[in-house]
């Protein structure tokens, strides 16, 4: 902070601004709910508020518009599902790639000062680039993608195993966009996400929202699966990353549901449990990323229902289907 507190004129609009995104990483890092994406505009009238000098008496903490959103309700749940207590924690898994992530971190990081402004830097960051295309160019893009991955050897052992590449599949235009780690044995063989025993829990989960599978997008981490179902290896996931990355620039899904640590993970460049993910709104690009348990763990935990499902109404509520 500056020392001289009592006089904002002396702090610089950039160092201002460095501050606010620098205490909104924290917030977000530290576990605060959702915080609001700063609008190009709002960031831009406030830099020329604290360039004139008559504005700039203006308290330094009028620019901090942090304002977690709380749950206004407790979560009702299905019929189906149980009311346990949900785990603190999702299930041990490995790392995910160390690639800088597109949007609005989870962990804090110095501000970047060199950069002018820098909040409005992470904002351009934060929007998919280029135009939202129709539905028909979109479908046209994802067709040529999934010619790409169908041909894809990027990794070696992956590429000699599956049956099939399983790319995703739903609407074009989703609203919602459900991401999942990679095939199993069932998904291998059909080259299509989410058809075994976790992918029919998921179509419920999906119903319970009141939605179709059609109506949604359904994609994966990777695309081709890990042989013994084992986890996807680093290098694998960051071999993948191009695939699902184009994808979601295509779809620009309002959100993206991760489920399991992989996905998770791997899409917000993070290390943190499922179970410190969970419970707020995470953001890519234009999209708001919501982490939850995978239905596989659902299926051997189902405990933890009770917890997807109380994560599932957060984004009912948020988006509105819900009130
Ligand atoms: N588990 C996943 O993560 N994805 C699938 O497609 C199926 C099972
Ligand atoms: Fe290519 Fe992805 Fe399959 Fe690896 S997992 S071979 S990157 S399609």
């Amino acid at each position: 902070m500056n020392p001289n507190d009592s006089d904002p004129i002396k702090l610089h609009p950039d160092v201002i601004l460095a501050q606010s995104a620098a205490l909104a990483r924290h917030l977000q890092a530290s576990g605060v709910a959702f915080l609001p994406q700063a609008d190009v505009n709002v960031a831009k009238e406030m830099q020329q508020h604290f360039a004139t000098p008559a504005a700039a008496s203006v308290e330094a903490d009028a620019i901090a518009p942090v304002r977690p959103s709380a749950p206004s309700q407790l979560p009702a749940q299905p019929a189906n599902q149980q009311t346990t207590q949900q785990p603190a924690q999702s299930p041990p898994t490995q790392s995910p790639p160390t690639q800088s992530p597109p949007a609005i971190k989870t962990g804090a990081s110095p501000p970047n000062r060199s950069a002018s402004p820098p909040i409005v830097a992470d904002t351009i960051e934060a929007n998919y680039d280029g135009p939202s295309l129709g539905e028909t160019d979109r479908m046209a893009k994802l067709n040529v993608l999934s010619e790409s991955v169908a041909a894809c050897t990027k990794c070696e052992q992956l590429a000699q195993c599956r049956t099939k590449t399983v790319f995703g599949e739903g609407s074009a235009t989703p609203r919602f966009a459900f991401f999942g780690e990679g095939p199993g044995a069932d998904e291998d063989r059909t080259g299509r996400p989410f058809v075994g025993k976790a992918g029919q829990l998921l179509t419920k989960m999906i119903e319970a929202c009141t939605l179709r599978r059609e109506d949604v997008y359904i994609f994966n981490t990777v695309k081709c699966r890990p042989p013994g179902n084992r986890n996807p290896d680093p290098s694998e996931l960051t071999n993948c990353r191009e695939y699902f990355e184009a994808q979601l620039a295509i779809l620009r899904p309002e959100y993206i549901v991760c489920m399991g640590a992989i996905s998770s993970q791997t899409l917000l460049n993070s290390k943190l449990s499922v179970g410190r993910l969970r419970g707020k709104f995470h953001r890519y690009f234009d999209s708001k990323v919501l982490v939850t348990y995978h239905p596989a763990y659902l299926l051997r935990n189902p405990d933890a229902k009770k917890a997807a499902w109380q994560d599932l109404q957060l984004m009912l509520r948020d988006s509105g289907i819900k009130t």
